[in-house]
């Protein structure tokens, strides 16, 4: 990856006005954010911006609103929560582009910062409409990017201002983008991919990109059944995607060309239903009862994983090694990530996670602050494991 402009190099932006984009997509209940995580971590740009004297104008998106406004889809309230978070006003103008915009950035003194309300409450937005990127622009000076779970798109706010106005990474873009280069992009070898979760399909091209670019990679969770099975080896009433058996046989062949080694489960945690503190017990891969199902890796194979984990330098995870929602099926998953934190405290590993259920897996470990670094971006992540180019990204480099 080429180097990336951030804001060391913007030079002096007081009395300037920046347009920030940053995740606000926060959860809501009644009003109130449950969980400030995501404006936590955008709060050291805004403030380091307003700090140096910028007039600081952020541009979010909020829910999946349908053609034009949607007053339980505003900002609003977020504007609240985020001046909670950063401890300053934060004003908000009811529009984003337009008259109630440009009076309300017309009216900032520098220092302050204000929010505008839901670039996605315009279908210009998504579709990233020249005519759109010409509106928000008119409100800027400077364009800084600080939501790289929002890159993967292409939209007027995430990439289109970027070639509109002198464009930036803010510091949590910068971060993460950091973090993913240490993981993948130019990682110290050898490098070990954990990849779990429910199914193949979703993952093929994850899967694809990561044996040409590490060293061994470790199939768990429910998407191993699909290649233990595409060996013939029986998998019982496991969930499984026979039809994949191609697909499957396709990786382990590019992995071998590749030289990247294949470890898949040796032993498993059965059970006969899906249900919290279901009986179960310990088999071999090869002994899966007929009429039982694997809801996790079994202790041997979590052994093995614990081995590979310490030869590594670089660990990348994404996917739970089980069912880990459900005790006791939690327990490999939890006991791997435990043991790749304490070799991350160690110094001995850079260990970096990401997507939806990875992130819940490792706080359920009570891990998630040990790794390295743990991304939140969900689908730009993803992506990223994908070895896909980031449009909000590429606009950013150097
Ligand atoms: P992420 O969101 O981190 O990308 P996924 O969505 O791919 O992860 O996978 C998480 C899901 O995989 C969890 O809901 C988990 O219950 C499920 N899972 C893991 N192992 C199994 C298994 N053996 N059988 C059924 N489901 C499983
Ligand atoms: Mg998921």
């Amino acid at each position: 990856m080429a180097a990336f402009k951030t804001l060391d190099t913007i030079g002096n932006v007081s009395g300037k006005r920046v347009l920030v984009r940053v995740d606000l997509n926060v959860p809501v209940s009644d009003g109130k954010v449950t969980d400030a995580t995501r404006i936590e971590r955008v709060a050291p740009t805004i403030t380091e911006l307003a700090g140096k004297g910028a007039k600081v104008i952020l541009l979010a998106h909020f829910g999946r609103p349908k053609e034009g406004p949607d007053p339980a889809l505003s900002l609003a309230p977020i504007a609240t929560a985020t001046a909670e978070v950063i401890g300053r006003p934060v004003g908000f103008a009811a529009n984003c582009i337009g008259e109630k915009a440009a009076a309300a950035v017309g009216a900032m003194k520098d220092g302050d910062i204000l929010l505008l309300e839901n670039t996605r409450f315009y279908k210009a937005e998504e579709k990233n409409d020249p005519a759109f990127v010409e509106q928000l622009a008119a409100n800027g000076d400077i364009f800084v990017n600080d939501a790289f779970s929002a890159a993967h798109r292409a939209h007027a706010s995430t990439e289109g201002l970027a070639h509109k106005l002198p464009a930036f990474a803010g510091r949590t873009m910068q971060a993460e983008l950091e973090a993913l280069e240490k993981g993948l992009g130019n990682p110290v070898k050898p490098v070990v991919a954990i990849v779990g979760g429910a199914k193949v399909s979703s993952k093929i091209d994850l899967l694809m990109n990561l044996v040409k670019k590490v060293d061994a990679l470790v199939i768990g969770g429910g998407m191993a059944n699909t290649f233990i099975a595409a060996r013939g080896t029986d998998v019982g009433k496991s969930l499984c995607e026979h039809d994949l058996a191609p697909t499957a046989k396709q990786i382990m062949i590019e992995a071998a060309q590749a030289g990247c080694a294949i470890i898949l489960p040796s032993d498993g945690v059965v059970a006969r239903e899906f249900k919290a503190g279901a009986a179960n017990e310990v088999v071999a891969i090869d002994a899966v009862p007929a009429d039982a199902m694997i809801l996790d890796v079994g202790p041997k194979t979590v052994a093995t994983v614990n081995d590979w984990i310490d030869r590594a330098a670089t660990l990348v995870w994404n996917g739970p090694l089980g069912a880990f929602e459900i005790e006791p099926f939690d327990k490999a998953t939890v006991a791997t990530a435990q043991h790749a934190a304490a070799r991350t405290k160690a110094g001995k590993l850079v260990s970096v996670a990401g997507g939806g259920d990875t992130v819940a897996a490792l706080n359920h470990a009570g891990v998630a602050d040990d790794f390295s670094y743990v991304s939140t971006a969900g689908g730009a992540f993803l992506e990223w494991m994908e070895g896909k180019e980031l449009p909000g990204v590429e606009v950013l480099k150097a």
